[in-house]
């Protein structure tokens, strides 16, 4: 029973989709509204079991409520998932088929590119569905959200720089990037240019060497890059990568980087406050490529106007860590608390 799921958390709805005809499974999760439609990324996997896809799309669409409060955005939080395979023979049909379910939904959710679906899904969904986000046929220059999601971790690192040692100067600062992939090696071009000092980490030998040559970094093995001794690490690929295992061996001041869910447990945020790190939670140093892709939902930004939105998570940050700091408690839970008040504070008007 949906109601009784360990990830259910007072979703609005959950929607079911089926289509005989093409063997569509997906299911779309509207977690909130009461801020703005509902935004967030469509994702297709092979999933283990319906069960185990519910409880994605149940997460993953709280997680964008928290994310979009965060960021100031006037958007709820929503995702969905198709089940199937990727590369799929029929992925065409299996997207135009969701895309009308979509539809259906009349604007109370929004959907953009994620894991499995890429930019050219997008247009084919944007076929049949005229609430599709942050597809480049929108943009005549085109759009590419991992730069804004890249910038905005650039900002929140000067932002946690600045609280940590007074100073957003990043020259000869060390930083640890895990994963250089679309946010990753972009993130890493941004503190070189910064004079940062890098040290990377990918398990593909292609992303290591691109990066390493550009930006003249220091590679290290990709299961010891949390350990380095450098005073901030930023985790670009793996959700779960902050755990029991890896904490008692981080040597950084700081962590902030663009993966989603770095957090194993919520009680690692505890743990990292504990530790005397400053941790900036993932979806705030992540929200970004929201931010910019996000505003095209009920705007017509320019490419200036949609940086403006990434450049307010400094100033975002600032009040996470100030506060936390101010209340002596983790930055993890001041977050959630903030981004859950905004969400409340919109229930109230809108009842
Ligand atoms: P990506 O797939 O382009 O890059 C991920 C990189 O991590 C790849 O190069 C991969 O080889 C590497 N990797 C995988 N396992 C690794 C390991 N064990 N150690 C080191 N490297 C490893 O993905 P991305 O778009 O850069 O996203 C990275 C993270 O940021 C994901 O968690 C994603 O959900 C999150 N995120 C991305 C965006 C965005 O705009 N792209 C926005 C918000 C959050």
């Amino acid at each position: 029973m949906v109601f009784d799921h360990p990830e259910f958390n007072a979703h609005e709805q959950v929607l079911f989709c089926h289509d005989d005809a093409v063997g569509l499974e997906a299911i779309i999760a509207i977690h909130s509204t009461a801020l703005g439609p509902a935004a967030g990324g469509c994702r297709m996997q092979p999933y283990e079991s319906p069960d185990a896809a519910l409880a994605d799309v149940l997460r993953l669409s709280e997680g964008m409520s928290l994310k979009n409060s965060m960021a100031g955005l006037p958007l709820g939080g929503g995702k969905c998932v198709i089940i199937g395979d990727p590369s799929a023979a029929n992925k065409h049909d299996l997207l135009t088929a969701f895309a009308r379910h979509v539809q259906t939904l009349n604007g109370r959710f929004w959907t953009a590119i994620d894991v499995g679906v890429g930019p050219a899904d997008a247009e084919i969904l944007a076929q049949s569905c005229d609430f599709i986000f942050a597809n480049a046929s929108r943009y005549p220059a085109g759009f590419d959200p991992s730069a804004y999601t890249a910038l905005g971790g650039f900002l929140s690192i000067q932002a946690a720089a600045a609280h940590r040692w007074g100073s957003i100067d990043l020259a000869g600062r060390r930083v640890a990037i895990q994963g250089l992939g679309a946010t990753g090696a972009r993130l890493a071009r941004h503190l070189h240019e910064a004079g940062a000092e890098l040290v990377v980490a990918d398990v593909s030998v292609g992303a290591v060497e691109r990066v390493v040559q550009e930006v003249r970094a220091s590679e290290a093995d990709p299961a010891a890059i949390h350990a380095q001794p450098v005073d901030i690490y930023a985790p670009c690929a793996l959700g779960g990568i902050l755990n029991d295992s890896t904490l008692p061996e981080i040597q950084a001041e700081v962590i902030c980087g663009l993966a989603n869910n770095q957090l194993a447990e919520p009680r690692h945020g505890a743990a990292l406050h504990a530790a005397g790190i400053t941790y900036v939670p993932d979806y705030v140093a992540n929200g970004g490529g929201i931010s910019a892709a996000g505003t095209a939902i009920f705007s017509d930004p320019t490419p200036d106007e949609a940086e403006a939105t990434v450049n307010r998570l400094f100033d975002t940050v600032t009040t996470v860590l100030d506060l936390a700091r101010a209340q002596a408690r983790p930055t993890s839970e001041v977050a959630d608390e903030i981004a859950r008040a905004r969400i409340n504070s919109g229930r109230a008007e809108g009842a």
